[in-house]
């Protein structure tokens, strides 16, 4: 399974960060050779670290595509630009329009290029595990094999997470 996380938490020209997310899966299946075929329902989560930045938008897609991994994230990287997404301060967890991840490519375990799969961050982000549960309950980490739902009990305390209304979701 290919799965991407999605984050906004700043408005962009589509609207909310919750408007973001939606326009920003139709642009990813409107890709050529890439389809979208589930998404998560969406989260609020507070900004990790914590700060006065207002709360996250999160959701997860499963995609299916030939693209390889480095040209996904090529597309993924214009999409961001596209959706406003600027990169010039260099802080990793500045306010963000649109952040795009690729979370986990099938089994493909890779550092290279500036592309690292899995994504190494994602055992410690509620914002993450949770929406890929969503997408798919009986996921395993390509690495340590463990099962989605276990990572989530291995999750640190305290991370405030919470599932929105979301009509959109189908
Ligand atoms: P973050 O996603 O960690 O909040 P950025 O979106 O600014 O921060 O990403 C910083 C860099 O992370 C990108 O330039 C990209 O090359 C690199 N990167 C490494 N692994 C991945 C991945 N699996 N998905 C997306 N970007 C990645
Ligand atoms: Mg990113």
């Amino acid at each position: 399974m290919i799965l991407i996380a999605l984050g906004a938490n700043l408005p962009s020209e589509y609207g909310d960060p919750l408007k973001t997310l939606h326009a920003a899966i139709v642009r990813i299946d409107a890709h050529e050779g890439v389809h979208v075929v589930a998404r998560s329902h969406v989260y609020k989560s507070a900004p990790v670290p914590l700060s006065d930045q207002p709360w996250y938008h999160n959701a997860v897609i499963a995609v299916e595509t030939d693209l390889t991994p480095l040209p996904l994230l090529l597309m993924l990287q214009e999409i961001e630009v596209d959706f406003g997404r600027r990169r010039d301060d260099g802080d990793r967890n500045a306010a963000r329009t649109l952040d795009l991840d690729i979370v986990a490519y099938h089994d493909v375990v890779m550092d290279e290029a500036g592309l690292e799969i899995p994504h190494p961050r994602m055992a410690d982000r509620a914002f993450v595990l949770l929406p890929i549960r969503d997408v798919s309950p009986r996921w395993q980490h390509p690495v340590s094999e463990a099962f989605i739902a276990d990572m989530i009990d291995g999750l640190p305390d305290g991370q405030d997470l919470h599932k929105i209304e979301d009509d959109a979701h189908g």
